[in-house]
């Protein structure tokens, strides 16, 4: 009796079992769309890993995606999919009874990379369906070559611009350090990025790139690569930076060290960027080798000490304008192993703009004038350094490089003075001068109003 009823048991429960098996196989609680400018991804996430398989169909173009073993937990019809890819998600008949099938409407035809990751973070198991888009990337192309172009013809003028990339830390799925107020960084970021961009296109001399135009992530190589290909001269990352506890405030500015950082801090934010390609979901497929091929290695050493040379100038100059607009969390530049700046050949220098975990910057961070002034002193701060050290070539160093003047006859130091906006003393202190005298063909130094 005894024996039967736990048989009894038994059976009941690997009945259980076996149904379980059968019928949760894994469920789709959340699909996302992230559109970026060449590529649009979509993200699964599923209660278990995902085996699946796809196809593409003409007429009209779609992505058929066949996920064994599944059903669906989302209203696809209430699917955010604004971009210019994808037209429509939508549920279809499978082949098998048990799978669930999407299709995914698109607007060309496109090669889908798909595959799966493992859970990491606050996620679960997730399937990443990147959409590579011809058109966009065909555009986004011709802009850079455009760039390029126009740079190699202003340079030959010498009145070029110098192009500085903007990056947004984070993006898509990749969150960033959240606050309190479910403030995201990569929303911050994004924000203050787009504003440094508009100050900067302002300056004369000056050209603004950014690296992220939108909500979608792009990994930390592609980053630079972004950076090269736009021919910039110089680059800065913009975080807002997250903590364990809510006491650490005040911004910073950092360079790249070849060493692991000192502080908790420094350690914390190189895991938080580690940690970034894991949750922004970088395929097996997508990791990029090509990005350092084109350098001359025999260069890179001497081109790696004039970047971190010129980083770390610039970026005592962005800290010491920044102190004047919000509370500063080191006066020094500080130095961490960070892979966004490690690029040899482009200068880069890290602003974090505050702390997202802190409760009063918080408030300041998602504030629109806020954004604003620190936008301001990020510019400034570049600008002062590029009006001191003018790259050859640049309308800056048309405009703030040394001038040279020989005089002519009747020419006076009050003459001289006027035409070039600058004052006697001034004029007398470069050029080391103890009297007023001027001799005709004597060769002044043109001191930077
Ligand atoms: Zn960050």
């Amino acid at each position: 009796m005894r024996f039967n009823v736990l048989s009894g048991r038994w059976l009941w429960l690997s009945l259980y079992l076996v149904s379980c098996l059968a019928y949760a196989g894994s469920s789709v609680s959340g699909v996302r769309v992230w559109s970026g400018p060449d590529n649009t991804r979509i993200v699964l996430d599923l209660s278990a890993a995902p085996e699946f398989s796809y196809f593409n169909l003409k007429k009209p173009d779609r992505l058929v995606l066949d996920l064994k073993n599944s059903q669906m937990k989302v209203e696809l019809s209430k699917v955010d999919i604004s971009g210019r890819l994808v037209k429509k998600v939508r549920a279809s008949t499978p082949k098998e009874k048990d799978a669930y099938r999407l299709v995914i409407e698109l607007n060309q035809p496109v090669t889908p990379v798909v595959f799966a990751l493992k859970p990491t973070g606050n996620y679960g198991h997730r399937l990443v369906i990147d959409l590579p888009d011809k058109v966009g990337s065909a555009a986004t192309e011709k802009k850079q070559q455009q760039i390029s172009k126009t740079k190699t013809q202003q340079q030959l003028e010498g009145n070029r611009d110098i192009i500085i990339a903007i990056d947004a830390g984070h993006g898509g799925e990749d969150p960033g350090a959240i606050g309190r107020r479910k403030t995201y960084e990569k929303s911050v970021t994004l924000a203050i990025a787009k504003r440094v961009q508009r100050l900067i296109d302002k300056e004369s001399g000056l050209k603004g790139v950014l690296i992220r135009q939108g909500d979608y992530f792009v990994n930390l190589n592609k980053r630079s690569q972004i950076a090269r290909k736009s021919k910039a001269d110089f680059l800065v990352s913009i975080h807002a930076d997250g903590f364990t506890s809510s006491q650490p405030k005040g911004a910073s500015v950092w360079v790249v060290s070849t060493r692991r950082a000192k502080s908790e801090v420094g350690r914390h934010l190189e895991d938080h960027e580690a940690e970034s390609d894991l949750l922004g979901g970088v395929g097996e497929l997508m990791s990029n080798t090509d990005n350092d091929a084109h350098l001359n290695f025999a260069l890179i050493d001497m081109q790696m000490d004039y970047s971190m040379n010129t980083a770390y100038q610039v970026a005592t100059q962005v800290l010491s304008q920044l102190g004047k607009v919000t509370t500063l969390h080191k006066k020094k530049p500080e130095h961490a192993s960070l892979a966004v700046l490690k690029s040899p050949d482009i200068p880069s220098i890290l602003v974090e703009a505050g702390f997202i975990t802190n409760h009063k910057e918080e408030n300041l961070l998602r504030s629109g004038n806020h954004q604003q002034k620190l936008a301001k002193a990020i510019v400034s701060g570049i600008k002062k350094y590029y009006q001191r050290k003018p790259l050859p070539g640049t309308l800056y160093a048309k405009t703030y490089g040394v001038k040279k003047h020989t005089v002519k006859k009747g020419e006076s130091l009050s003459v001289l003075a006027a035409r070039y906006k600058t004052s006697v003393a001034g004029l007398k202190k470069a050029n080391k001068l103890s009297s007023n005298t001027l001799k005709i063909g004597q060769v002044l130094t043109i001191p930077n109003s």
